[in-house]
């Protein structure tokens, strides 16, 4: 049966790398990152995510500088909050929870946070480098299973790898970081034709479908590895997009839900916020 690979382990790691690292700047004079999380309204998921984002802040020793706006401001309003955090010095990054209440156009509020402050790495500029293979900052979930799987030593240069799920947050950026590793990748999404046979070609297999149980055990070449991005809310507590039981049968590893890629994302965003901050006081190019 596979190998779990267990995204607490990593995540743990690459938390304590980021730790020491920010412990180096500020014994050096620099300032410590500071990680800017602006959060819209009251709704209880985001509310939860942006609490366990400024919690891992600072538990690495940066600067939580949150800012909590009301959900009936306006678009101008946030558009100049933005504004300030993206002149700031004290900010290293910018995070804006998504999803934003439906009155406000996300896009254009993405828009205006500065590449070199983009820690999501969603905003148009950094989509755009990743898409041309310029340097930037990465979106943490598909960087944190780049990372995952480079703790593991699962080789990817010429490597058959399939990704299920075409999303901007995830499935595109996730095709681009394995292309940028030398990976030979195939894309998968709702309309391709018979998902197993596509999915059985892979040596690696990245699923992030948001579809409970869409990976059963004859969309696995035996010996794969496996590495399920999805997350769902299950009366048996939470799920992936993958049949656990039953592809841990088949793979040659795979990665838990919850304990996987979950504990990646907020780790990246550490990693992230750091490497602005090191760009920003001239320590990296
Ligand atoms: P999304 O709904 O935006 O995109 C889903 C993609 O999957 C779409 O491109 C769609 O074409 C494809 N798809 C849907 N049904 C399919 C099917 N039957 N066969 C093949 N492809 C299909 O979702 P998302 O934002 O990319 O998130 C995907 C999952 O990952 C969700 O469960 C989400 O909760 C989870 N997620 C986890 C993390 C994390 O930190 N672990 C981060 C982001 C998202």
């Amino acid at each position: 049966t596979a190998r779990i690979m267990d995204g607490t382990v990593s995540a743990r790691r690459v938390r304590s790398e980021v730790a020491t690292a920010v412990a180096t700047m500020t014994q050096d004079g620099h300032p410590a990152p500071g990680l800017a999380t602006v959060l819209i309204g009251d709704d209880p998921a985001s509310e939860v995510y942006v609490r366990n984002k400024r919690r891992a802040c600072s538990a690495a020793g940066m600067r939580d500088l949150h800012r909590h706006l009301p959900g009936d401001i306006g678009q101008d309003e946030v558009a100049a909050v933005l504004d300030e955090l993206a002149a700031n010095p004290d900010v290293s990054g910018i995070l804006l929870q998504l999803p934003v209440p439906a009155h406000l156009d996300a896009e254009a509020l993405l828009a205006r946070i500065p590449a070199a402050k983009d820690v999501d790495g969603l905003t148009p500029a950094s989509a755009g480098a990743l898409a041309q293979g310029r340097p930037g900052l990465r979106p943490c979930t598909p960087a944190g299973v780049i990372r995952l799987l480079q703790d593991h030593q699962v080789a990817l240069a010429g490597t058959e790898v399939t990704v299920v799920g075409r999303s901007v947050l995830v499935g595109r950026p996730m095709v681009q970081l394995l292309t940028e590793q030398d990976a030979t990748v195939t894309l998968c999404h709702s309309r391709t034709r018979d998902l197993d046979q596509v999915c059985r070609r892979a040596e690696v297999l990245v699923v992030a479908a948001g579809v409970p149980g869409l990976i059963g055990p004859d969309a696995v070449r035996p010996g794969a590895t496996v590495v399920d991005v999805g997350i769902h809310r299950t009366e048996h507590g939470l799920r992936g997009d993958v049949d656990y039981d039953r592809v841990a049968g088949v793979a040659g590893r795979i990665t838990p839900v919850p304990g996987g890629v979950g504990p990646m994302t907020i780790a990246m965003l550490l990693a992230n916020t750091l490497r602005a901050a090191r760009i920003q006081a001239g320590l990296l190019p």
